[in-house]
């Protein structure tokens, strides 16, 4: 007997007493090797080679192995191969039904402690139950927030060892029952900030309001829930059916769809007041990774000119050439003691800009910020600050009445990403409005998942817009 099957997008060539993992380069796993094969009833599948268990269903029954009495089943236990386990396939010709389940093994990167070290475990997990999806991680881009949870850790995250990582891309392998809105080889995108699981919630049910940050029971992928560094994951039902996940069409670029979530965490902050960006001025104090998303959204967006603000001139340089584009409507500014009246005369013929998004998270950041309020200015307080000390107060005076009610200024912030965010970023994504994306990482930006500490030391640098950890490389 021999036959040729895909285990999970895997490739096994099974014989009478051994399968062999097509998959695993022969250099580093040379052989799966079959512990034991238990036949009930054998069922001969030699003329067929199914590229896909599910065929194997279909040319059995057209070939008549359907007269086979019985019901065979073959299971397996696999030594030495790095993509599954353990698998069983189940044969019913009598009721033409074909199944198999299998024992996936992922390899996942714990972080031990804040401040600590990765270390590789091999966990397995199971076919997916039903409403639940079992996803393959593609690409895992590295989040600020990372490089802070790797160095001093974050309360959130009340266990440890870690799990962390949370903007992600993945294939769907497998699929439980009753998932019909994704199938085994769909390109996904997930979001950070989820539903707290309670379907009933007010925030995050079935009937909530989506707005997932304010739950009081608020949870987000890479803290309270295991993170993306590891090679597969196991999505529960209430996560699959109400989201942050989201399919991009075939052949998409896993590059740019691991960037779902920061882009949705943008456009969050930049959409919740209208009519602030179209034909607008736009002024972003900041120039790391959120600027840079918020400078191609506004572009695409239609903004009329776009002000970054930065203190280091490295970012600054990097991101005015390769996103600067030479129509002028993008102008870059040194945070210095001109800094206001510099942003000002670049937003002639208007007096002050529309929208300010503050993307610097300390003290400094907010005091720029208010002082380039003007007429009907709205305040995007994006970045949060806080430390060691906790949250700091930051205050600021306002006039109800003159600035408010006569200059129509508006104060705002969002927190994460909602599916409203999500949609968005899918929208401006699949559309190719974003075709600069990926120019935020460079040769020197790109790891392999064992490089991970690696990978956030060199997000930390100041020069660094986007590093991302390649899983197909692994
Ligand atoms: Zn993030
Ligand atoms: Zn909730």
């Amino acid at each position: 007997m021999h036959m040729t099957l895909r285990l999970l997008d895997h490739e096994m060539n099974v014989e009478r007493d051994s399968a062999v993992c097509g998959q695993c380069p022969a250099k580093v796993r040379p052989q799966c090797k079959v512990r034991h094969i238990m036949p009930v009833h054998y069922v001969d599948v030699q003329p067929f080679y199914p590229s896909r268990l599910k065929r194997i269903h279909h040319s059995a029954e057209s070939k008549g192995v359907g007269t086979h009495q019985g019901r065979g089943y073959l299971n397996f236990t696999l030594a030495g191969c790095r993509h599954l386990s353990e698998f069983c396939l189940i044969h019913d010709p009598q009721l033409h039904w074909v199944n198999h389940f299998s024992i996936m093994r992922s390899l996942s990167l714990y972080l031990d402690q804040p401040g600590g070290t990765f270390s590789m475990v091999e966990e397995d997990l199971p076919a997916p139950g039903p409403g639940e999806i079992l996803m393959r991680t593609r690409r895992v881009s590295i989040c600020q927030s990372d490089v802070v949870i790797q160095r001093v850790g974050l309360p959130r995250i009340k266990s440890w060892p870690a799990l962390i990582l949370h903007e992600v891309s993945a294939t769907v392998e497998a699929v439980g029952r009753g998932v019909t809105r994704f199938a085994p080889g769909d390109l996904v995108g997930v979001g950070c900030d989820i539903p707290c699981g309670d379907r009933k919630c007010i925030y995050c049910g079935d009937e909530g309001t989506g707005d997932w940050t304010s739950c009081p029971n608020t949870q987000a992928t890479g803290h309270e829930f295991p993170g993306f560094a590891r090679t597969h994951a196991m999505l529960p039902d209430w996560f699959v059916d109400l989201g942050p996940i989201v399919k991009f069409p075939e052949g998409f670029n896993p590059d740019h769809a691991c960037q779902l979530e920061p882009l949705a965490c943008c456009l969050e902050g930049m959409t919740r007041v209208n009519r602030c960006i179209e034909h607008r001025v736009v002024v972003l104090i900041g120039a790391g990774s959120q600027s840079t998303y918020a400078l191609q959204c506004a572009q695409a967006m239609g903004a009329r000119k776009i002000i970054l603000v930065n203190r280091g001139a490295e970012r600054l340089e990097r991101v005015l050439r390769d996103f600067g584009g030479d129509d002028g409507r993008v102008v870059g500014v040194r945070w210095d003691e001109n800094v206001v009246e510099r942003v000002f005369a670049h937003c002639q013929p208007f007096n002050e800009p529309h929208f300010v998004m503050m993307n610097a998270p300390c003290r400094e950041g907010y005091e720029l910020s208010v002082r380039l309020l003007g007429y009907g200015t709205v305040l995007d307080a994006h970045a949060g600050v806080k430390g060691a000390g906790g949250k700091p107060r930051i205050a600021h005076e306002v006039d109800l009445n003159n600035d408010i009610h006569y200059k129509l200024q508006c104060l705002q912030a969002t927190h994460g990403s909602s599916m409203h965010g999500i949609g968005l970023a899918q929208e401006l994504l699949v559309a190719g409005k974003l075709p600069k994306l990926g120019l935020m990482t460079n040769a020197t930006e790109r790891f392999r998942p064992t490089e991970l500490m690696q990978a956030i030391e060199r997000a930390a640098d100041k020069d660094s817009l986007k590093v991302i950890l390649d899983f197909d490389a692994s």
